[in-house]
């Protein structure tokens, strides 16, 4: 964290393909009895689409926002399966955009990506843009010139204005876990962490100033757990965690939120 700024502290969940409608009403319902309501903490839940209708009649808005794991960028049309940004509008409060999964499964390259934030802020939706390094590019020592192509082109039709309330991720593609193997995975070191989120402040800086780049979120997310979040959170610049196989642990989602309560608290 940053002791310099007021940027409020963001715990996502990603859910990823887990979950049917029961037992992602029963998790819920959980995590309502498990975490208190904190103005100074947001808690985001991203289900499946699926699971978004009911899931946004089941929470306490006070105490839980909602993303999307994807939208498609036009807002209407002929594009069979697919669900707009404009479909989500008053449903969600985020969209992940350019997580690592898209990007390597489903071929989306940096135009597309582009396209969808453009998409998400035309709709009054905060993107929450995921970028990071594969271990090859890692290996290669390109990780500083990955950031500054996946953070740039995401952001080249926003203005400075609208890139202070995006949300970033940095998830190096080596780090995340395979959905059960959080506890052993391999992450970056704390002054990885630290380099990165600064690079990408430095290249909005570069290019939307001073106040964008203080005021933008900036996330860690790769086998983020109960066990780890409190040193995570304590990274300097990093204003929260998005976790993944973690967040479908009541017991351990509630035990990072906590974490970044104590955090929140000490600052
Ligand atoms: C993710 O895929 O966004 C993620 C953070 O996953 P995990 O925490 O399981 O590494």
């Amino acid at each position: 964290m940053s002791t310099t700024t007021q940027r409020k502290i963001m715990i996502a969940a990603n859910w990823k393909m887990h979950l049917n409608v029961s037992q992602s009403s029963l998790l819920i319902h959980r995590l309502h009895e498990r975490i208190k309501t904190h103005r100074s903490v947001e808690v985001v839940l991203a289900p499946s689409m699926l699971v978004l209708q009911p899931v946004s009649m089941q929470i306490d808005r006070r105490k839980f926002h909602l993303a999307a794991q994807n939208a498609y960028q036009v807002d209407e049309g002929a594009y069979t399966g697919e669900v707009s940004f404009s479909m989500l509008q008053d449903m969600v409060h985020y969209v992940f955009i350019g997580h690592s999964d898209r990007r390597n499964k489903f071929n989306e390259n940096l135009d597309t990506i582009c396209a969808k934030m453009a998409a998400a802020v035309r709709n009054g939706i905060t993107p929450l843009l995921c970028v990071g390094e594969t271990k090859t590019e890692r290996l290669a020592g390109e990780t500083t010139r990955v950031l500054h192509d996946q953070v740039t082109t995401a952001l080249a039709n926003l203005t400075a204005r609208e890139v202070q309330e995006v949300v970033i991720a940095y998830e190096p593609v080596w780090a995340l876990s395979s959905g059960t193997d959080f506890m052993h995975h391999e992450t970056p070191k704390p002054d990885e962490i630290a380099k990165a989120v600064e690079t990408i402040r430095h290249n909005i800086k570069e290019l939307y100033g001073v106040k964008a780049s203080k005021q933008v979120r900036v996330l860690y997310g790769g086998s983020a757990n109960a066990s780890s979040a409190y040193d995570l959170l304590g990274v300097e610049g990093v204003d929260g965690l998005l976790v993944g196989g973690a967040s479908l642990n009541y017991h351990e989602f509630s035990a990072i939120v906590d974490a970044a309560f104590r955090v929140q608290q000490e600052e």
